[in-house]
């Protein structure tokens, strides 16, 4: 049997804590559980810091894998982007290269222009039109020389140097990818081109506006000169000049021609004109006045009947009147008269 007065063990340790010999000695005093208790909490002080760490380790790793993941879909993107780029300058070549091939066509067909134009004056002056000189003065020439065509630069005229062109397709053989360099060039040149064609344009339209006044000219001259019949026979019965007068045997001047014909035969404006007078006398039986401008008039006497009437616009061969015998007249015929400046001039002149 224990005895009483026996003192039960302590669950504390006293720790003394002695320091210098004149100072008292201090005492503490630490639970057994609590000192077995710190180690295990450091230790799991340690443990969560680890998990902690391989926390945050594993939100790094996400996180470069998500960059990892942006890096190559920005690589991809900057990948198709070149690939676009490459196409755009590959279709923007080939589009250059077409146009400079449309601007040579172009320069080709203007040539053709030209010598055509050439070929209409050469025409044009053997049937006697006036054909123009070139307009004397166009906005590319500022020098005011008279420009001829030939005078202009480029290849747009067969007689004018061509421009030396950089051939990026040609050159059989090796082919390289064309470089800037070669694309500048191209588009220089084909600009160079495209406005020489612009001026040789402005100078066609100048020249062709000034042929067609040339042209309407020769035309209208054409249409107000008496040239055709103005009856359906060709058969004179009497010539313009000195004659034996039918009726008093004397010599007598005849100012036109005596057309054969039947009675009611058609009669013919000889020319374009304005009817100036339809009237009748005993002289000239029936008869019509026109008048084609410049001086020239044209007379038709003896007629049977009237188609037309005073102040009428008539053109080269409508029908004018009938073939008659009226007025101072010995049988059916057309006395026919062109009057230059009022004095009878001989007819067959005009007649072709
Ligand atoms: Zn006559």
């Amino acid at each position: 049997m224990r005895p009483r007065h026996l003192v039960k063990p302590s669950k504390k340790l006293t720790f003394l804590l002695l320091s210098r010999t004149d100072r008292p000695v201090r005492r503490f005093k630490i639970s057994k559980r609590a000192l077995v208790g710190v180690p295990a909490a450091v230790a799991a002080a340690a443990a969560g810091s680890a998990i902690w760490q391989a926390g945050i380790q594993a939100h790094l790793q996400v996180k470069i894998a998500e960059l990892d993941e942006q890096l190559a879909k920005k690589q991809e993107q900057y990948i198709e982007m070149e690939n676009r780029k490459d196409a755009t300058i590959g279709s923007l070549q080939t589009e250059i290269i077409t146009l400079s091939e449309q601007s040579q066509k172009l320069q080709q067909e203007m040539d053709a222009i030209f010598a055509l134009q050439d070929e209409l004056k050469a025409m044009a002056e053997e049937e006697g039109v006036d054909w123009p000189e070139l307009p004397g003065e166009t906005d590319s020439n500022p020098k005011g020389q008279p420009v001829t065509i030939s005078s202009v630069g480029g290849s747009a005229r067969p007689d004018s140097p061509a421009i030396p062109r950089v051939n990026i397709a040609a050159a059989g053989g090796l082919h390289t990818p064309a470089t800037n360099d070669h694309m500048n060039a191209l588009i220089a040149e084909t600009k160079t081109e495209l406005t020489q064609t612009a001026v040789h344009l402005e100078e066609l339209a100048e020249q062709m506006e000034a042929s067609r006044k040339a042209l309407e000219t020769k035309i209208h001259r054409l249409r107000t000169t008496p040239s055709i019949w103005p009856a359906s026979s060709r058969r004179i019965t009497s010539g313009f000049g000195i004659r034996r007068d039918p009726f008093t045997g004397r010599a007598s001047f005849h100012a036109g021609l005596d057309i054969d014909g039947s009675q009611k035969d058609p009669i013919y404006a000889a020319a374009d004109g304005t009817v100036e007078t339809v009237a009748s006398d005993a002289q000239r039986g029936n008869y019509i006045i026109l008048n084609h401008g410049n001086g020239i008039k044209t007379v038709y006497m003896h007629l049977y009947s009237f188609s037309v009437a005073k102040g009428d616009q008539v053109m080269k061969g409508d029908r004018i009147g009938r073939m008659g015998t009226t007025g101072r007249s010995t049988g059916t015929h057309l006395h026919y008269e062109v009057r230059r400046n009022g004095e009878p001039v001989n007819p067959m002149a005009y007649l072709r």
